[in-house]
């Protein structure tokens, strides 16, 4: 009886061993720091699929996040425009009710979302964490704007510069700024970025953001042929935790910083935040008179790309992703600490403006 006892133990231990073995998918991660007392998530809110103008099943979406090593996604398809509607029919909750058994399975949180489409001016708003996106397709393109809002929307201005000839802010942008019905705007959108939308967050103190955009199957990042986008474009929210209601919550308190282009564009707070907590200098292992040694480690995903401050000819030095650098550098007399000043150009603060930094090591 025991023996059959410990038979029956061993066949139960070794088909827990099997399944869990089975459920070994494994991803690479983003790595950027938590700051602040913040969870940094990493986003992307603005995603389509086959029920709009995407090409992919809403799924395939929750799929491609988790391998991108994000948190949070809003699929987001177009509320009026629907080129496969021959073989798919128009729901606007079809997308986000497929991919939301998955997305609990995978940790994804899924964000209910859609793009309200309009021709520029006004241009495309997408309205995430609405509850009815049915009740949004009506003519009047501010009723629905109103009417997100009213549902608890958080509504952001897409790809402001999308078209060139009539690129701008315009009265109908501040009609929306002035209802608080637009609460951010896309700095990024797939492989661009836009410096006057990144400049009215500043002024107007609006949500910065930076989505993908994504119409095609993400097979890798060559789909944006731009050789310079090696990721896909993310939006970085400091949220009190991983939850939806905390995502919202950052979201209008501007909490953002947008990773693209191995760039980070955001306010000064947060990318100050998220340098301190990626890099950090030790003692100097060595010294040989005026000259000392350290080591500089940079555990973020990003080369961070650095000139030195107040020197005539720039002096660069580049901190490799997740990488160690040995830095030389000469000391003056017999200071309590040595203070390297750089501005980080891969920071930006503002259109054109890197983040400065101070290294510091202590001497004694
Ligand atoms: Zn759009
Ligand atoms: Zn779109």
């Amino acid at each position: 009886m025991k023996t059959n006892l410990k038979a029956v133990l061993l066949i139960v231990l070794a088909h827990l061993l099997l399944t869990s073995l089975a459920w070994g998918d494994s991803r690479h991660e983003v790595n950027f720091p938590d700051i602040l007392d913040y969870k940094t998530l990493k986003c992307d809110l603005h995603i389509h699929t086959v029920f709009s103008d995407g090409l992919v099943w809403p799924t395939v979406r929750v799929d491609e996040a988790w391998r991108d090593g994000l948190d949070a996604i809003s699929i987001s398809d177009h509320i009026e425009y629907h080129p496969h509607k021959q073989d798919i029919p128009v729901n606007h909750s079809r997308p986000y009710e497929i991919a939301a058994p998955l997305a609990k399975e995978k940790n994804i949180l899924l964000i209910n979302g859609a793009e309200i489409t309009r021709d520029t001016p006004p241009g495309h708003f997408n309205a995430i964490f609405v509850t009815d996106i049915a009740a949004l397709d009506v003519k009047d393109f501010n009723d629905a704007v109103r009417l997100a809002a009213e549902q608890g929307g958080f509504v952001f201005w897409n790809h402001p510069g999308w078209k060139p000839e009539a690129k701008g802010w315009f009265d109908i942008h501040t009609k929306l700024y002035e209802n608080k019905w637009l609460r951010g705007i896309e700095v990024v959108n797939g492989n661009t970025y836009y410096p006057e939308a990144h400049q009215w967050c500043l002024e107007k103190n609006l949500t910065m953001l930076g989505n993908s955009d994504i119409h095609d199957p993400i097979t890798g990042y060559e789909i944006y042929e731009d050789p310079e986008l090696t990721h896909r474009p993310v939006t970085l929210v400091f949220a009190k935790e991983k939850t939806a209601e905390a995502l919202k919550e950052a979201l209008l308190d501007g909490r953002t910083a947008v990773w693209h282009k191995n760039r980070l564009i955001g306010r000064e707070k947060y990318l100050d935040a998220i340098f301190k907590a990626s890099v950090k200098i030790t003692k100097p292992y060595y010294r040989q008179k005026d000259t000392i040694w350290c080591e500089i480690k940079n555990s973020s995903c990003m080369d961070i790309q650095m000139e030195k401050a107040g020197t005539e000819r720039a002096e660069k030095l580049v901190l490799p992703a997740n990488s160690t650098t040995l830095l030389k550098t000469k000391v003056k007399g017999e200071p309590e600490q040595a203070k390297l000043s750089y501005v980080v150009k891969n920071f930006l603060i503002a259109p054109g403006k890197g983040l400065p930094v101070d290294i510091i090591t202590p001497l004694k």
